[in-house]
């Protein structure tokens, strides 16, 4: 995909106008509620809801949970609700059906696959990860290294052309996160990995800012393991359950250490020993959370009628007209841009830096401009493409250029920190 016949010059707004038109996805933003005069690019820290899963989720609680009580665990599909919604998440990040399940929360799932994934090299201690990388990635392999007192260090790179020589024969795990959280860079999942495999090292890729955003091939790419979130791109609602993949070759083998019940090979048999499933089944831990994995599953629902590459083309279109917009209006404005240039080194977002950037994120917002901004420096601009007009790229540039313009940012009001940036 060339850059250049995504980027039109957008200088009117009828061009965006005209794009929408053109646009395969457009009919997907009905199926959203996007409140009324909001411009929201914030669907990779929160997806907007969507009329079906407002549906479901009424469905749930008053039909299955309120009449059907205990029985729907059974006669509704709650207790396959892991798999069933792990394999529509499986579609869109090139997996087999029956290696993904909807669990617990990114977080977790990351401690239980780097868990299984170190259990898998007993005579290495090395994660190899990335400084810039989402810091509870960080934070989670720090605990088990404590946890598991056998001196596993984490030996952090400051970007792929580093990883190469982070890579011995003392390294187990190579974390990474595929797309950056505040530039939107993109790692070469398929490069790395070989790189990995190489030196001996099992692969861990976290997808929080990939899945529903990006084309993501795991089996072509041979990732041994994967997790990522379900309230990003995916729609799932706050707090909405994550994913985690373990590749088929290595279901068996992999044992993870929160060995619940969901986890047991019969759950139901009430056995005082643990044994653990065969399968993906084995990553599971506790009940799943019915109300939210049935939002997740009818958020998911979404995606049918359409592909990856079809939404990576939009999300392309919508980032490039942003940016070269922004670029145009507020180049001398104290804005630069934190993300690749080049469109296919880049996720679904476009970031810039600017010295008072939580006051201007700050000012966007008051506009009706949702965007977000992370420490220190960084305006994030987040472009889900079932719901996301061009318009909107283009007034949101405007607003920023006016916010800028006007130094509107300075009112004390939007200098006051507030506890979810
Ligand atoms: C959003 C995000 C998470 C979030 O983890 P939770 O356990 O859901 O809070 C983890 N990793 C990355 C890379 C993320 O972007």
């Amino acid at each position: 995909m060339t850059v250049s016949s995504h980027s039109p010059v957008v200088s009117e707004r009828a061009d965006a106008e005209a794009l929408d038109r053109a646009d395969p996805l457009a009919s997907h933003r009905d199926r959203f509620h996007v409140p009324e005069g909001l411009i929201y690019l914030d669907g990779n820290s929160l997806g907007v809801l969507a009329h079906s899963v407002r549906e479901r989720v009424r469905a749930v609680t008053e039909r299955e949970w309120g009449e059907g009580l205990i029985g729907s665990w059974n006669t509704a599909g709650w207790i396959d609700l892991p798999m069933t919604v792990g394999a529509k998440i499986a579609r869109l990040i090139g997996s087999p059906g029956d290696s993904v399940v909807a669990t617990d929360s990114t977080s977790v799932n990351l401690f239980k696959v780097l868990a299984a994934a170190l259990a898998m090299r007993p005579d290495r201690r090395v994660i190899v990860s990335e400084r810039a990388n989402f810091p509870t990635d960080l934070y989670m392999a720090e605990g088990l290294a404590a946890l598991l007192g056998k001196g596993h260090e984490l030996r952090l790179v400051d970007g792929p052309d580093e990883v190469e020589a982070a890579l011995g024969d003392d390294v187990a795990v190579l974390m990474l996160t595929h797309v950056n959280y505040r530039t939107g860079r993109i790692h070469d999942m398929a490069r790395l990995t070989a790189l990995a495999h190489r030196h001996g090292a099992l692969t861990i890729w976290d997808l929080a800012h990939s899945a529903g955003a990006v084309p993501v091939d795991l089996a072509a790419s041979r990732a041994d393991f994967a997790i990522g979130c379900g309230y990003k791109y995916l729609n799932g609602g706050p707090g909405a359950p994550a994913f985690l993949f373990v590749a088929p070759s290595l279901q068996d083998a992999a044992v993870q250490p929160l060995s619940g019940w969901f986890g047991h090979a019969s759950p139901f048999a009430f056995d005082p020993g643990y044994a653990p499933a065969p399968g993906i089944a084995r990553f599971l831990t506790g009940t799943p959370p019915v109300i939210s994995l049935s939002a997740l599953d009818a958020a998911l629902d979404l995606f049918a009628d359409t592909d990856m590459a079809a939404i990576r083309e939009k999300s392309v279109s919508l980032c490039e007209l942003f940016l070269s917009r922004v670029e145009t209006l507020c180049g001398d404005l104290g804005v630069s841009l934190a993300s690749p240039r080049d469109a296919a080194m880049r996720g679904s977002q476009v970031s810039f830096r600017h010295d008072d950037a939580y006051a201007v994120m700050q000012a966007l917002i008051a506009r009706g401009v949702v965007g977000d901004f992370r420490a220190p420096d960084i305006l994030r601009f987040g472009f889900t493409p079932l719901y996301t007009r061009h318009v909107d790229a283009f007034d949101a540039a405007g607003h920023l250029f006016e916010v800028l313009r006007t130094q509107e940012w300075r009112e004390p009001r939007f200098n006051v920190r507030r506890a979810v940036t």
